[in-house]
């Protein structure tokens, strides 16, 4: 089978979060699919031990260190890109928090805090990128980073929830305004992955074996999983795709 259709050659793609994690492995998978990177996190010396190891590879690679739930910095941020000559074909919004609180104990900072990272934060960095792409009229992609939990509740993480959700009519409305311009927006829903922000449940046994009994492939996924779904949804073999939130989640989803 050709690949052409998958290849990423001569695009830009910015990854937010892309200093560890999810986000660093579809960075990588993007790059070794031909795309240039831009990595993002709020950590400069984070995002710059990411890009150097991405360069290692011979990739082309940037560094933008910004808080994506900062509108200024957002802004600032794209203002050095275009000035860098920099131009975003393909978006990832992946820039994540979890917090682990009953509701009643959720502050109103608390519930901001998570939801300006996980939600708000693909408005804002997206709006940005977005812009540019209908000026520039030569398309584009955007990936939102949902969860499972775009699709379930489950007790202690209520506002966490509440944002994934909002990923994916999010994703829905940006493909309703957006597609007209041959940008394509689509969602990616991880099931349970193997990353910092799950240590202290992979640590914990019990927590462990409810995610191995619950999953179809009685185990948690690998970052690296996620990038053939990433490969797809920013190339042109998801052309015609919009609005669509695809899950890799061993089949969590699928089963009671
Ligand atoms: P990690 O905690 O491992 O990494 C989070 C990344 O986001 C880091 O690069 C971090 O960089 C960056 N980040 C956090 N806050 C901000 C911010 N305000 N501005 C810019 N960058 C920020 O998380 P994961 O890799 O596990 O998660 C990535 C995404 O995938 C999230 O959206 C998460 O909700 C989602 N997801 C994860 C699942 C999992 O099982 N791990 C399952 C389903 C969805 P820095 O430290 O420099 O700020």
């Amino acid at each position: 089978m050709s690949t052409t259709l998958f290849d990423l050659s001569g695009r830009t793609a910015l990854v937010t979060g892309s200093s560890r994690g999810l986000g660093q492995a579809i960075a990588r998978g993007l790059a070794d699919a031909g795309a240039s990177l831009v990595v993002n996190g709020t950590d400069a010396a984070r995002v710059g031990a990411a890009a150097k190891a991405l360069r290692e590879s011979g990739h082309v690679v940037h560094e933008a260190t910004f808080d994506v739930t900062d509108e200024a910095a957002v802004l600032r941020a794209f203002e050095r890109l275009d000035a860098a000559g920099v131009e975003i074909d393909i978006l990832v919004n992946n820039a994540g928090i979890q917090l682990r609180k009953p509701l009643v104990d959720v502050s109103a900072d608390d519930w901001n805090k998570v939801i300006n990272t996980n939600l708000t934060s693909a408005f804002l960095v997206g709006r940005e990128a977005a812009r540019r792409m209908i000026a520039r009229q030569r398309g584009g992609k955007i990936i939102n980073i949902g969860s499972v939990t775009s699709e379930l509740a489950r007790a202690t993480v209520a506002p966490y929830t509440t944002a994934k959700g909002g990923i994916k009519m999010l994703t829905r409305a940006m493909a309703a305004e957006w597609a007209e311009h041959d940008i394509q927006v689509n969602a990616i829903g991880p099931g349970y992955m193997l990353t910092e922000m799950n240590r202290a449940l992979l640590d914990n046994p019990s927590f462990d074996a409810w995610v191995k009994g619950r999953t179809p492939a009685r185990r948690w996924g690998r970052p690296d999983e996620l990038i053939g779904t990433a490969v797809y949804l920013a190339s042109a073999a998801s052309g015609y795709v919009n609005g669509q939130m695809i899950y890799v989640d061993g089949g969590m989803l699928s089963v009671l």
